[in-house]
């Protein structure tokens, strides 16, 4: 049988990348996005990919989408945790609803999304990809909230790895520098953007489908022995040591 995988966030940017590749290697895929309007615009015309609009924030809605996903997958082979919202703020400049937020799709709807597939992965002997950040590898003046939120889907991909890993599951953890989508630039200021074009060894911010590739490959077989990792993929950037901007 075909393999398949559930991507969240696959309305746009890296999911929907991420998405198109996976069905170009001949995998079903069942895209998951809060955004109901725009996943079906996304969907629309993908042979081998099912939209199945949920927020994956929603510990309810999650464990809805477990029955949907597997009615119409059959099999879970690969779970890509890349839903995220981005809100840039210092400590004292970012109230406790905006934290809030931050941690609860981009940190509770791993776990919960983790939690929700661990036993059709488990079937499968599958493979978990969390989107981190390089906002995970470093602190900075602007991220409480995102890069608090990207360091613990860091962690959390390592418990998943020792946890799971008895069970043939790997988890392993995609740390993407700046891409040009609509979540980096609603909070990339000109500033932000100049500094990461001198920062940056390669000189340049990333494109989805750059992610997309590693990702695909860590779910593949060829990553078969690599499990609790944090890969970055990001031109060079956490290589310089620099500060984020
Ligand atoms: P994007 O805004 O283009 O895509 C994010 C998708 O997630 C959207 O379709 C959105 O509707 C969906 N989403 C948001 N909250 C959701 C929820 N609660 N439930 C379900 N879906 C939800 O952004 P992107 O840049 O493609 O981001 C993908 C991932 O990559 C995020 O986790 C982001 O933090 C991470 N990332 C992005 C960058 C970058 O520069 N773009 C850098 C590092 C990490």
């Amino acid at each position: 049988m075909d393999k398949t995988a559930v991507v969240t966030g696959a309305a746009r940017g890296i999911g929907l990348a991420t998405t198109k590749l996976f069905l170009a290697e001949g995998r079903r895929v069942a895209m998951i996005d809060n955004d109901t309007e725009e996943l079906a615009r996304a969907a629309d015309g993908l042979a081998g990919a099912i939209a199945l609009p949920c927020d994956v924030s929603d510990e309810a809605a999650v464990a809805a989408l477990v029955p949907a996903a597997l009615d119409a997958l059959g099999r879970v082979d690969a779970l890509v945790n890349n839903a995220g919202v981005a809100d840039f703020g210092p400590i004292e400049g970012t109230t406790f609803e905006r934290w809030r937020r931050v941690m609860a799709t981009n940190l509770d709807g791993v776990f919960l999304m983790t939690q929700a597939f661990t036993p059709a992965l488990r079937d499968g002997r599958g493979a978990i990809v969390n989107i981190a950040s390089i906002s995970a590898l470093r602190a900075s003046t602007l991220r409480v909230a995102y890069g608090t939120s990207k360091a613990g889907v860091a962690h959390l991909t390592q418990q998943q790895a020792v946890e799971l890993g008895e069970f043939g599951i790997r988890a392993n953890c995609v740390c993407p520098g700046p891409v040009r989508t609509k979540l980096a630039m609603a909070v990339h200021t000109q500033d932000i953007i100049d500094a990461y074009h001198d920062a940056i060894p390669l000189n340049r911010y990333g494109n989805e489908g750059e992610i997309a590739e590693a990702i695909v490959w860590l779910c593949s077989d060829k990553a078969s022995y690599i499990t609790g990792q944090r890969l970055a993929v990001d031109g060079g950037f956490e290589a310089t040591g620099i500060g984020l901007p």
